[in-house]
């Protein structure tokens, strides 16, 4: 499987899937801006096949309908599949997608399976996509619901519903690479420092991500393995991040939504 992160709008990620890097047949995740994609595609004299979409937000869905327009101008005949949440109206949604619905796009040797995670948007699903073929890692495309060292707004949902779908994907096995939505990374970790101060894997995370964006390089994929380390919203269990937080708020959390709820508004008005 070889992915491919295109920037798009201001800290945007667009995947790009293939079956490997020279297998033009091409899966789109969340293209919210048609340019950057069709650039792409041109480019690598690729094919798009489907678009895999995880929820309803203008800068994941927003170029959808040109990017099909362009494509079927080339090719009349071709109805790429659009893959989306059944929870939510998806523009050009062809296959409404559930918890657990797992498909194989025609002909590759790769499987995609659906999990819903709510929380950021009410009908949000996330994608892992595993090769049928070799040893490869699976890849997680969760969309604005797991960041690298953070986690998506709560703008549908309940802390307990984030709590949830977080839970869900920190199950994925530790190899799994995580494709989030948004290079984030940075300000995330920043605000991991002061809500586990003592997480050394955060101070030395930090490093390796501020020498790769000085050269202007994605932070991205990160694994489940890592993210365990380094996210604090993975971390509400851990006596650093729940000693900060009773700094932070003067009293302990009741329990792990709690500290979740807690760590999210923390966040929200957090100025590094
Ligand atoms: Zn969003």
């Amino acid at each position: 499987m070889h992915t491919e992160a295109l920037a798009a709008f201001r800290d945007n990620y667009i995947w790009l899937i293939r079956p490997d890097a020279n297998d033009p047949r091409t899966l789109v995740v969340d293209p919210g801006d048609a340019a950057p994609v069709i650039g792409a595609l041109e480019r690598g004299g690729l094919e798009l096949r489907g678009i895999l979409v995880t929820h309803h937000h203008s800068d994941h869905v927003g170029g959808i309908r040109e990017l099909l327009q362009w494509w079927q101008a080339k090719h009349p005949a071709d109805e790429p599949p659009v893959w989306g949440p059944a929870a939510e109206a998806i523009p050009a949604r062809t296959q409404a997608m559930r918890q657990g619905d797992g498909f194989s796009p025609t002909g590759w040797p790769l499987r995609l399976e659906v999990l819903e995670v709510p929380g950021h948007t009410l009908g949000h699903i996330a994608y892992v996509a595993t090769a049928l073929q070799g040893e490869e890692p699976p890849s997680l495309f969760c969309g604005d619901t797991l960041f690298s060292a953070g986690c998506g707004r709560l703008f549908e949902g309940t802390p307990a519903q984030m709590h949830h779908s977080l839970n869900k994907l920190s199950q994925l096995p530790e190899n799994t690479t995580v494709n989030c939505a948004h290079e984030y990374t940075l300000s995330n970790l920043q605000f991991a420092r002061a809500a586990d101060p003592l997480n050394e894997a955060v101070v030395a995370h930090q490093k390796r991500c501020l020498a790769l964006r000085a050269k202007g390089l994605p932070t991205l994929p990160s694994h489940i393995g890592l993210e365990k380390q380094i996210n604090p919203f993975l971390r509400t269990d851990q006596p650093g991040v729940l000693q900060a937080l009773e700094q932070h708020k003067g009293q302990k959390p009741g329990d792990a939504v709690q500290a979740l709820a807690w760590l999210r508004e923390w966040k929200n008005d957090f100025k590094g």
